[in-house]
């Protein structure tokens, strides 16, 4: 039925959450429980409190956050999007994700709320660079100002163009599938809202029920994403 959808489409949105990633290996950033960084609360070290008031802590949670990346790929479900996105059946892909692994995978159109941990810049003078200075302990830029992850901390605003972008490709969506979020953090969970009000086929995969399932054309609980991705790529390419 996924592929069926996909084809009829003309414009389909892929969003993805925590659950994408977590197949890649990858801890839930966002769970209080992920073991991630021993007992601290991470909207408590990742937040912009901490990096104006506790940035030696900062520092060594975001790269142990960066190492953690470093030791994960994308996985064949990211290589799927990308393929599609070539081959014109989505249009792109709207993430909470900071892995950056959808870029990585090959996704052009690829709308990264939070911002990537694949990068650090500069909170004096802007400048951008690679997120292995953080692996590599150099913290401060060389005009002496604080390297910080390009993502979004908790405490600061989306990033404006990022997120207006997400809002247009979403109106005009004939399909919008969910991978892998709950869809409890706002203000991500208004897009699948969104696209339904515009009109739109909604699909969600996650493993776990969401508030938004009794909206959806299609909900599938009992596979992984990669699972589904796989056997509906399988589907598109014997033109089923
Ligand atoms: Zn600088």
């Amino acid at each position: 039925m996924l592929a069926e959808l996909i084809r009829k489409s003309k414009h389909a949105i892929v969003f993805t959450g925590a659950g994408m990633s977590t197949e890649s290996g990858l801890p839930d950033f966002r769970s209080a429980n992920s073991g991630l960084w021993g007992q601290e609360n991470p909207s408590e070290v990742a937040s912009t409190e901490a990096l104006n008031k506790n940035v030696e802590q900062f520092f060594r949670f975001y790269r142990h956050r960066v190492l953690g990346v470093q030791d994960c790929m994308p996985h064949a479900g990211h290589f799927i999007l990308a393929e599609w996105e070539r081959k014109g059946l989505i249009q792109g892909i709207i993430t909470q994700n900071v892995d950056g692994f959808h870029t990585e995978a090959g996704t052009i159109n690829s709308m990264e709320l939070h911002g990537t941990i694949q990068r650090v810049h500069c909170q004096t003078c802007g400048k951008v660079f690679g997120s292995n200075r953080y692996t590599e302990e150099q913290f401060y830029c060389p005009c002496g100002g604080t390297l910080r992850p390009s993502v979004v901390l908790f405490g600061e605003m989306l990033p404006e163009d990022t997120f207006s972008k997400a809002i247009e490709e979403t109106e005009k969506c004939e399909l919008f599938i969910v991978l892998g979020s709950s869809l409890t953090v706002s203000p991500a969970n208004q897009f699948p809202l969104l696209a339904k009000e515009q009109g739109a086929k909604l699909v969600i995969v996650n493993r776990e029920p969401t508030i938004m399932d009794g909206y959806a054309d299609l909900v599938i609980h009992e596979k992984n994403i990669g699972e589904v991705l796989s056997e509906t790529n399988q589907k598109l390419r014997n033109g089923l």
